[in-house]
């Protein structure tokens, strides 16, 4: 029988007259998959809660950041105290010392961390600390890069290779884009030439350097090794946004991971294991760039917000305590091998960690948006309703990718890996001739 969903579809209809959209950040309106979109009342460990009074195993997990699950007791117990003493301050406060503390010691070559609200505004503080270091003002990013919502990052690629960018979003000023450099990932020589034409003009490379907005695009090493090159010879910054990545994988960055240290890195989610949070980590020699030190602006009414800080902190005190990281990526292997057991070819998932891409179709994996396979995208489509029928809910669409976190067990994970299998032979029409 069908799930009921009148609840939520009359919540999001009077959610309509009030809110463009209906939303307050736009994938959440299910555009990508149709449907109405499920509104949602509690989250406990694994799983979400909807206004229907239906449960469901959460993949979404907030888009990354609750890594231990929802409503992880250490830090709701933080966060209650933290609110019993105050919401504000707009001040100093120890619980900043202790983050900055904390996530510095997953970045041995880092001494100075700022916080913020949100990802986006890491990203914003980045890029100015980039350009007043450099005294310089373009920066190159990556076709498939999301860096939040900041204009110059709201930018895609001209006509041709070595143009400057054009607004990819209503509103961001032409020469604000004109600012961004857009390339193709997995490509030396499209860098090499943006260089060769901008070099002493270029500020900053971003780079998410696990790219998971548009799919899991998982970098060569040598490809992230060149960049961090090519900046140093150039004199310009290179910024790993780590702000999905960071703390996701390993106690510190995806960075280390592959041995190379960006000049800064962003970070947000899991840091404030779902609270409102961002930050910049640096050396200290480019940090104190930033004002009151240095000549670089960035500041915040909330920012370094206790209450944010205090999730922040239990969070990473679970990480660094308990074997969070090793039981991820056990979760992570048994759904590989649950579908790989499944006798569909195609029944497949990218995966670093506990970061997994639902990837439903056979040949390489993709390392740039443009080779996405559009079959993968429509199977993703067509099981969308139906895995949300059999109780597991994903982000939205086939370009996000799904987060495993500390909560799930392995049941759940089997169960989903058998439901996939199930909902991929029922609705893509793909006959069991597919199977191997
Ligand atoms: N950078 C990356 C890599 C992100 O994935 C995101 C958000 N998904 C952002 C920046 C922006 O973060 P926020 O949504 O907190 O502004």
């Amino acid at each position: 029988m069908a799930k009921a969903m009148g609840k939520s579809k009359r919540l999001f209809d009077k959610a309509l007259t009030l809110m463009p959209g209906g939303v307050n950040s736009p994938v959440r309106a299910c555009k990508h998959v149709g449907g109405t979109p499920l509104f949602i009342e509690g989250g406990a460990g694994s799983r979400i809660m909807d206004a229907d009074g239906n449960s469901y195993v959460d993949f979404c997990q907030s888009w990354g950041p609750l890594i231990l699950g929802h409503a992880f007791p250490q830090v709701v117990e933080a966060v209650t105290r933290a609110a019993r003493g105050g919401l504000s301050y707009g001040t100093c406060h120890k619980g900043e010392t202790e983050l900055a503390e904390l996530v510095l010691s997953g970045f041995k070559g880092f001494q100075r961390a700022r916080f913020m609200s949100s990802g986006t505004e890491a990203v914003m503080t980045a890029l100015r600390i980039a350009r007043g270091v450099t005294k310089r003002d373009l920066v190159i990013k990556f076709e498939g890069g999301y860096h939040g919502h900041y204009d110059g990052m709201l930018v895609k690629a001209g006509s041709g290779l070595a143009t400057l960018g054009i607004a990819s979003s209503a509103g961001v000023p032409k020469d604000i884009a004109r600012t961004t450099l857009v390339a193709p990932l997995d490509d030396e020589e499209a860098i090499e030439s943006l260089f060769k034409r901008h070099g002493n003009r270029i500020a900053a490379v971003i780079i998410e350097p696990l790219p998971a907005n548009n799919g899991l695009l998982v970098q060569r090493r040598e490809f992230l090794e060149f960049l961090r090159k090519i900046t140093q010879q150039f004199g310009a910054i290179l910024i790993f946004d780590e702000v999905i990545s960071g703390f996701r994988l390993r106690f510190g960055g995806y960075g280390q991971e592959v041995g190379i240290e960006p000049d800064l890195v962003t970070l947000g989610k899991v840091i404030g294991g779902g609270m409102p949070i961002g930050a910049v980590i640096g050396k200290a020699e480019t940090m104190d760039w930033l004002s009151p030190v240095g000549p670089v602006y960035q500041a915040g009414t909330l920012s370094g917000n206790p209450v944010s800080l205090a999730a922040g902190i239990a969070t990473l005190k679970v990480l660094k305590t308990e074997p969070v990281y090793e039981k991820l990526e056990a979760l992570g292997q048994l759904l590989e091998t649950n579908l790989s057991k499944s006798g569909l070819s195609f029944a497949r998932i990218q995966r670093v960690g506990s970061i997994v891409w639902p990837y439903f179709d056979e040949g390489a994996f993709p390392r740039r948006t443009e080779t996405i396979s559009l079959r993968a995208v429509e199977r993703f489509k067509k099981i969308y309703w139906t895995l949300i029928e059999e109780g597991y809910y994903f982000p939205p669409s086939a370009y996000e990718v799904l987060f495993i976190s500390y909560a799930h067990s392995r049941d759940e994970i089997s169960g989903l890996a058998e439901s996939i299998t199930k909902s991929l032979l029922q609705t893509s029409g793909d006959r069991i001739k597919d199977a191997k």
